[in-house]
């Protein structure tokens, strides 16, 4: 495995690698592996002859600096993992190879899908995803890029802006890897205490109760979210940002269920901010 950790030199393997024929696949992660990751990586390596995982923490997506600051950066045991999984190319580059100091970011305008859920509640964030991945891929080229559904809107967002762009990467999307008990895996997991990661278990235990109503033929949004909020409101230590259905490819907030259909929720335990989703099948 090779670790490249300059942008000039990312490009001219990247360019290398086009050169000779093979198709070049991108994970792009903040660090912090976990299976979820891998999930992706598995998939990537499906996808393609080579692949790139790139670790880099990205500052223009964080709308909170302490989040930014205690963001995990474990380049050792990161590299492990990528190691093991098989990734050929880790992409580990500074801030300013990514943000050149002095260069202005270009201005981005948003999809609608960026301006609902995450986006009222996290200024910035989304300007900020589009701009890493932008750059991400033009330095590494390439023909797949893989993103988890654990991040749903974040893929709406990037399907979007390759639309609107008109680039030819393939985006590929990835189901949510949970803890055996359901708890959707993420970096931020690793802050909670023993306590708050068994309290968080309601957050997944609050979707599988969703496609449940669903399944019973509950259709009207308003109903599903009376009897979530419920089942939700015995948990004093779970602070609720929102929970809402939407249409999976709008993410529009829907009155009445049908599919494609999503529900989203975003939470705080013991200060830690927390989203997951699950897309409702409607049979
Ligand atoms: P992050 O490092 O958190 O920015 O995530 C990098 C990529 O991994 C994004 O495409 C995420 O959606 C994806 N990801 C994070 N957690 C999971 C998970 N539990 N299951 C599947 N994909 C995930």
């Amino acid at each position: 495995m090779k670790m490249i950790s300059t942008a000039d030199g990312m490009s001219r393997w990247a360019l290398e690698a086009r050169k000779d024929g093979k198709k070049i696949a991108l994970v792009p992660t903040m660090g912090g592996l976990h299976e979820g990751h891998l999930a992706l990586v598995r998939e990537a390596k499906k996808q393609a002859d080579l692949t790139v995982v790139s670790l880099f923490v990205n500052p223009a997506q964080f709308n909170d600096a302490s989040d930014y600051e205690r963001y995990p950066r474990e380049i050792e045991s990161d590299l492990k993992k990528c190691g093991a999984a098989g990734v050929d190319v880790v992409f580990a580059p500074e801030k300013d190879d990514i943000y050149p100091p002095g260069e202005t970011p270009e201005a981005i305008s948003l999809p609608a899908v960026a301006k609902v859920l995450e986006g009222p509640l996290r200024p910035g964030h989304f300007e900020g995803v589009v701009q890493v991945v932008a750059r991400l891929f033009r330095i590494v080229r390439p023909h797949v890029a893989v993103f988890g559904m654990k991040d749903y809107q974040q893929v709406r967002v990037i399907e979007e802006m390759v639309i609107e762009r008109g680039s030819d990467v393939k985006i590929v999307r990835v189901p949510t890897v949970r803890s055996r008990e359901g708890l959707a895996l993420s970096s931020r997991n690793g802050r909670l205490s023993r306590e708050g990661l068994k309290k968080a278990l309601l957050i997944s235990k609050t979707l599988k109760a969703a496609q449940h109503l669903v399944s019973q033929g509950e259709r009207h949004t308003k109903e599903v979210l009376a009897k979530l909020r419920k089942g939700l409101s015995c948990e004093e230590d779970i602070r609720i940002d929102y929970l809402k259905i939407v249409d999976a490819r709008t993410l529009e907030e829907v009155a009445v269920i049908s599919e494609p259909a999503l529900i989203a929720v975003a939470a705080l335990v013991e200060g830690v901010r927390l989203i997951d989703n699950c897309v409702l099948s409607v049979i």
